[in-house]
């Protein structure tokens, strides 16, 4: 497939995010573990206040609701009436396990993600791009070609510069390399370019790859 043809990290990157998210989106099969009640449906109830007229809070209400049970509920929910608290008790019935809905609205927002990921990736290549401009290279002058005009000076005087001449001479001072990290590939590599004698040799630092100039079979 023709998107294939990219080879930015971010086009697998939104595919892999795309299909999680989907899955996530059609399944949301993240398992929520929670204690299952059964309702036992007649409630008790229990007096707003107690025998001194003191008013009985909803915790109060709930331990001697779970005693007016007898033991046969394990919790009770209490909901205040206005002459009484209304205790419905539970039975445990074990664990259950389900599927949260976020997990649908988090699967589809992974596709969406996705999706943008995958379309940045493939249109505008933002890693591959990055990368190439990291890319090391080394550089060096061929004195025997160098003519000494100075154009890579000018044009990148932080990574050229002309030779100091120690002694005097009807030599012009050749250019050489103060800074190898001076300026960016791309300036660099113009300077190059604009070197009318093609002494300005630049090699990839890893494979020794010719840059610059191209080599007359490259
Ligand atoms: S542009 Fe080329 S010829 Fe001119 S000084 Fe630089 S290396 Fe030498």
């Amino acid at each position: 497939m023709a998107f294939f043809r990219s080879k930015d990290p971010l086009v697998y990157l939104g595919i892999i995010i795309l299909i999680l998210g989907l899955g996530f989106a059609t399944y949301g099969f993240v398992p929520v573990t929670s204690a299952a009640y059964q309702r036992i449906p007649t409630p008790v109830y229990v007096p707003l206040t107690d025998s001194q007229g003191n008013f009985i809070s909803v915790g109060q209400a709930q331990e001697k609701a779970i005693t007016m049970f007898n033991g046969t509920a394990n919790s009770v929910v209490c909901i205040v009436a206005s002459s009484d608290y209304t205790c419905y008790g539970e039975i445990y019935t074990g664990m259950m396990t389900s599927t949260d809905n976020s997990a649908k609205l988090l699967g589809g927002a992974m596709s969406a993600l996705g999706l943008a990921s995958f379309y940045l990736g493939y249109r505008y290549e933002p890693l591959t791009i990055k990368k190439r401009e990291l890319r090391s290279i080394r550089i060096r002058v061929d004195e025997d070609i160098c003519i000494a005009n100075g154009v890579c000076v000018e044009l990148a005087p932080s990574v050229f510069q002309l030779k100091k001449q120690v002694v005097p001479s009807l030599l012009a001072p050749l250019a050489y390399v103060v800074d190898p990290y001076g300026a960016s590939n791309d300036e660099i590599l113009q300077a190059a370019q604009m070197c009318p004698t093609g002494a300005i040799i630049i090699e990839d630092a890893e494979t020794g790859e010719r840059i610059h100039p191209p080599l007359p079979n490259g």
